[in-house]
């Protein structure tokens, strides 16, 4: 049985609140094995409210609405869930007695409005708040479910853990989802998808889905079963095969960050690791060292911005700075061995590039980027040409020296996909 979610209140249409309250739900519904395949977020307007909840009604099985269930002019929710099923509203005098209880524990006298809370759609089973005045409805019709929850959280979350929970368990065949996300690094949205589509598009089951942000290509599937076992067959099947075509390229498949996985490696291997960064300005060192323990394999660094610096600390040779400039595969390889010998690390990266958005030339232009990993078998460059904005930029050149440190130790080697 697949879900659908409607977020309702204006101000979740503005740039100030978000609906937090539907990843709530999604995790608990997957947990069901449903899977969440609409989310609308509507405004406090009734014909619109009244058209998604009548649309929601045609196409789901199971509808959860959050929000709009206070006492104010703007909370529509019951009256247009009625109006969209074509159901009658009736006043649970029981409701009433209750709603006005809470205000008279707080020596209140309940105003007039509140009395819109007590409205209940015919058939619906009233769910009980017990931290605030709105109380959750839950209608079932012909095989389709249409939950109405109120949209503070502290009062959403109980409601459901309480009573939601159980009636799904009813509702529901026994079903589970699993998720495994493939990290990838080192080839573009479009060559990860060439190499992993004729794969994962053989399987209905587990559903995959391609994500891309700078430096990293996202590889998530989704399996479900009955059972963990129904639903972690096909998943292994299925992720083993990307594995094997996508080889070297995936760096985690337990959600470690390309740093953690890197730490691992130099940690296993009892190598250490030293850094020369210009252009990064020390965000690989930045990188490296936000993962816990990183003292056991990272020494230190120097962030060689000026030539002085590049040449007095370094040592690099003033007629490579002369000849070819900061921006070279050369001086890319003199920072590396230069912080290797300095710090005597098994391990060396050199950085420079330009960042941008200034300071590009046609011979060097912005994005261009050397990387060098000095080490005792020696040392290797490679160029690279990034587009974007100066923080992508810099972030892509600390996410392919880390790469590059990774592949060195893992023994992959690149195969041109770049
Ligand atoms: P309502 O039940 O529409 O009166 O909503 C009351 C308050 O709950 C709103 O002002 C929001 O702060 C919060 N709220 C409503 N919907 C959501 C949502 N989908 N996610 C997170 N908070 C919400
Ligand atoms: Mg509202």
């Amino acid at each position: 049985m697949n879900s659908e979610i409607i977020a309702i209140g204006s101000e979740l249409l503005t740039p100030y609140r978000v609906d937090t309250n539907s990843l709530f739900l999604t995790d608990q519904l997957n947990q069901f094995g449903s899977e969440v395949v609409w989310k609308t977020v509507v405004g406090d307007d009734r014909i619109r409210l009244t058209e998604t909840i009548a649309l929601a009604w045609k196409r789901s099985d199971l509808i959860f609405t959050i929000g709009g269930l206070g006492p104010t002019e703007d909370d529509l929710t019951r009256e247009c869930a009625a109006a969209a099923l074509g159901k009658q509203l009736r006043q649970d005098d029981s409701l009433v007695e209750e709603i006005e209880a809470r205000f008279r524990a707080r020596n209140m006298e309940m105003p007039r409005i509140n009395l819109r809370q007590a409205m209940v759609i015919e058939d619906a089973v009233v769910m009980k708040n017990r931290n605030g005045t709105a109380p959750g409805l839950w209608i079932e019709d012909r095989g389709k479910v249409l939950v109405l929850l109120p949209g503070p959280p502290r009062e959403l979350r109980p409601m459901f853990e309480e009573f939601c929970l159980q009636r799904l368990r009813q509702l529901l065949p026994p079903a589970i989802i699993l998720s495994r996300v493939l990290r990838l690094t080192g080839l573009t949205e479009s060559a990860a998808e060439e190499l992993a589509a004729p794969i994962y598009t053989r399987y209905q089951n587990p559903v995959t889905t391609i994500l891309a942000s700078p430096g990293e290509v996202q590889l998530h599937l989704r399996s479900r079963g009955k059972d963990e076992a129904e639903a972690q067959d096909p998943l292994e099947k299925l992720s083993s095969q990307l594995e094997q075509a996508l080889g070297g390229y995936i760096f985690s498949t337990s959600g470690e960050s390309l740093e953690e996985v890197v730490g691992e490696l130099l940690r296993t291997q009892k190598a250490t690791l030293s850094v020369a960064e210009s252009c990064t300005g020390g965000l690989l060192a930045q990188r490296i060292t936000s993962v816990s323990g990183s003292s056991s394999y990272f020494l230190g660094g120097i962030v060689c911005y000026s030539n002085a610096v590049k040449l007095d600390w370094l040592d690099v040779p003033s007629d490579s700075l002369e000849q070819d400039g900061a921006v070279s595969a050369v001086v890319a390889q003199a920072l590396a061995e230069g912080i290797r010998r300095k710090i005597n690390s098994t391990l060396g990266v050199g950085i420079t590039g330009v960042a941008g958005p200034t300071g590009g030339t046609s011979h060097k232009p912005v994005g261009l980027v050397y990387l060098a990993l000095a080490g005792p078998e020696g040392t290797q460059v490679i160029e690279k040409h990034y587009l974007g904005e100066r923080e992508t930029i810099r972030w892509q050149a600390s996410q392919a020296a880390l790469d590059l440190i990774r592949r060195t130790l893992a023994g992959k080697v690149q195969n041109g996909l770049i």
